[in-house]
């Protein structure tokens, strides 16, 4: 019998130990270890600031899940990673495994600008604690507005949320009364509006770029952030742009476990895998979902990452998981799925509105692209929220 560690229990981490568990049966263990003890629907923290979610409606408990699905599940973080002794090692215990899955997601680092940080004024949105510290920042905001600053550091992966975070706010202003005291810029360090980290869509600069002048919010493109103030963001142009609430998606690394463990990951804390997700030194390792190395492919003027979505997310365990199943059934043969090739489907909230964009590979070349705006309701986003959280409740993780 043969023993297979997961570590992380989200988007990857969860449907790899489930499908796992539903492809090997009980004739191999598999244990699931996650620091948190819930699942996080990650896409929901854009509402969070605005009161439109609170934690508990975008969060299922592991142990329910786990308990259901007889998938053994641990709650504890791993401090280090021993690759050539198979051994994962948390705080009082070590675990030996045949075959790991390391799916630990980002390290967020929030001080990667002077003045950025934690204890800044700026906010952020990529955790239940900041986007509740946002919310404080909200509330006290829309008693007294002034301008708004909202976009991405130089180099962040996830310019979507910034897109989403910003058209919600534009229409929270209206909702409240307040939006013409108001005045909201937006900065990116895309080439043009719409590059989202994967060189646009079709259609994607085109509807942004009438978008934003249509709800009067100013725009700058290639914007590099050099520093930040209690009251303004400073460009590298020089340019100063004053806040009274602002919002910064900034970038990240690989988890601190694996930065912590010696020739385990890349400079930047992600897992060197090949096109099966297998790690190119350790093949019984693999690394799925933010943690798997995705080499960035775009030179712009401005640094940009290349954003791993949830359904990249989602279909690398799936790829990992079926691969360890054939390797424990004697078959060398692997399924091969490039994340740069993995299709994509992308609902963003435009403000109780939406966007749907849909490709056939995230990155280029591909054969077909498109964006699909949809000016009346948010319903496709909702939906797909509910839809995901249904499915993680009952642990349904072979639907896509
Ligand atoms: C604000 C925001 C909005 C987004 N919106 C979208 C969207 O609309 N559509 C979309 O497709 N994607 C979206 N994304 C991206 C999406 O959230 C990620 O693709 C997804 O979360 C990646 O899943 P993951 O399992 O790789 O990592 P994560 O979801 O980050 O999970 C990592 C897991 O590892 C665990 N862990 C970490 N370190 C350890 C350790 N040392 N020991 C034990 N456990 C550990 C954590 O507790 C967690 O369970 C968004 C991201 C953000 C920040």
């Amino acid at each position: 019998m043969a023993r297979i560690i997961v570590v992380g229990g989200n988007f990857s981490g969860l449907t790899a130990a489930l499908e796992l568990r539903r492809k090997l049966g009980h004739d191999h263990e598999v244990i699931m270890i996650s620091k948190s003890l819930d699942f996080l629907f990650v896409p929901s923290l854009i509402w969070v600031p605005f009161g439109k979610r609170e934690i508990k409606d975008i969060t299922v408990p592991l142990k329910i899940v786990a308990t259901k699905a007889g998938l053994k599940f641990i709650c504890t973080e791993i401090i280090e990673i021993l690759a050539k002794d198979k051994v994962v090692r948390c705080r009082d215990k070590d675990f030996k495994y045949d075959y790991l899955i390391i799916a630990t997601g980002p390290e967020w680092i929030f001080d990667q600008i002077a003045g950025l940080g934690l204890d800044s004024k700026v906010s952020f949105i990529v955790t239940p604690e900041t986007a509740l510290v946002a919310r404080k920042r909200w509330l006290e905001f829309i008693t007294d507005p002034g301008p708004v600053v909202i976009g991405a550091a130089p180099g962040s992966q996830c310019t979507g949320p910034a897109y989403e975070f910003l058209f919600n706010l534009e229409k929270r202003c209206r909702d409240l009364g307040i939006r013409k005291k108001v005045e909201i810029t937006f900065i990116t360090p895309e080439p043009f509006l719409g590059h989202l980290g994967i060189g646009g869509m079709t259609g994607s600069n085109f509807i942004l770029k009438k978008l934003l002048p249509m709800f009067k919010i100013n725009y700058i493109t290639n914007a590099e952030i050099h520093e930040v103030s209690s009251e303004s963001i400073i460009l590298k142009s020089g340019q100063s742009i004053p806040y009274k609430f602002s919002m910064i998606m900034p970038i990240f690394k690989g988890a601190k476990v694996v930065r912590d463990s010696t020739g385990l990951g890349t400079e930047d804390a992600f897992i060197p895998v090949n096109n099966t997700y297998q790690h190119k030194q350790y093949p019984n390792i693999f690394g799925v979902g933010i943690a798997a190395d995705l080499p960035i492919k775009f030179r712009t003027p401005v640094p940009i990452g290349v954003p791993k979505t949830g359904y990249a997310a989602d279909e690398s365990a799936k790829t990992a998981a079926e691969n360890i199943v054939r390797l424990l059934h004697g078959n060398n043969k692997l399924e091969a799925k490039p994340m740069g090739n993995i299709p994509d489907l992308c609902i963003m909230d435009a403000g109780d509105k939406e966007m749907l964009t849909i490709t056939d590979s995230l990155l280029k070349p591909r054969r077909f692209s498109m964006v699909l705006p949809n000016p009346f309701y948010d319903l496709s986003k909702l939906m797909f929220e509910k839809y995901y959280l249904w499915k993680v409740r009952h642990g349904y993780s072979r639907l896509p």
